[in-house]
């Protein structure tokens, strides 16, 4: 049985102490579940998010890391210095640092070799545009991605891939359960080409204008295990997501 991680995406919202503010008022009810719940916050945010939650069962993650252990790269952030917050996990590949960032396949691929060597838990965002949506595509696009971006890399439960339709993101318009549960079993019975046993074992989520209305249909899925919410994270009503089961 794979546990279900409900993760929220902060994006660059948030200061310091907006974040201690917004624990300090809903932890209690954020803490209330039995599934993986982890926070993606700014880095600035890292150290307080990480102490606000540190009684709970909550985790936090990081948006981004570089694949260096460390060098001149202005800018950016080690693995090493992720850990030393006390984040656990890492997303990688995000289709806004695909798109605003110049993130390839390869520096995904180089990413996620990184962060499971330093011992942490990644993401892998994959998804195609509506371009590759719409002229029937998104499947060979996806394929390339998480091909790419596993390559070379021993799988193991810490990885999870989140699917998530650039045209859904941010939008309002999620893809229908059945479209999700398309591309999610797509991708796992691509997992299961490299390794069966990984394929078993590794959580595979939905991503893209996740709402409190349309969280349920979405976790009836087979091949869903969780989801990936940007806007929606950042209120207080995050919970009705987290705790879906119990509405
Ligand atoms: C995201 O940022 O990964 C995301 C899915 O955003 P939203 O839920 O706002 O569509």
């Amino acid at each position: 049985m794979r546990r279900e991680l409900i993760a929220g995406n902060w994006k660059m919202y948030k200061t310091q102490k907006e974040t201690k503010a917004f624990f300090d008022n809903n932890l209690a009810l954020f803490s209330q579940n039995d599934k993986d719940v982890v926070f993606f916050v700014p880095f600035t945010d890292l150290n307080q998010a990480v102490q606000s939650v540190e009684k709970s069962n909550i985790e936090i993650g990081a948006q981004n890391v570089h694949f260096e252990n460390e060098g001149a790269y202005t800018g950016e952030i080690s693995c090493e210095m992720l850990k030393e917050t006390g984040a656990k996990y890492v997303l990688i590949g995000h289709s806004e640092r695909r798109k605003y960032f110049g993130e390839t396949d390869q520096m995904v691929n180089k990413k996620l070799k990184a962060v499971l060597n330093a011992g942490l838990c990644p993401i892998i965002c994959v998804g195609e545009q509506l371009s590759a949506r719409q002229s029937g595509e998104y499947l060979e696009v996806i394929k390339n991605q998480v091909f790419n971006a596993v390559e070379g890399v021993a799988l193991d439960e810490r990885t999870a891939i989140a699917y998530e339709p650039v045209w859904a993101i941010g939008t309002g318009k999620n893809a229908s359960s059945m479209q999700a549960e398309e591309v999610c079993s797509f991708v796992r019975g691509l997992i299961s080409e490299i390794s069966k046993e990984a394929s078993e074992k590794i959580r595979i989520l939905y991503g893209g204008s996740v709402n409190p209305n349309n969280i349920k249909d979405i976790m009836k899925m087979k091949n869903i295990d969780g989801v990936l919410v940007g806007g929606a994270s950042l209120k207080p009503d995050f919970v009705k997501i987290v705790q879906y089961d119990k509405q």
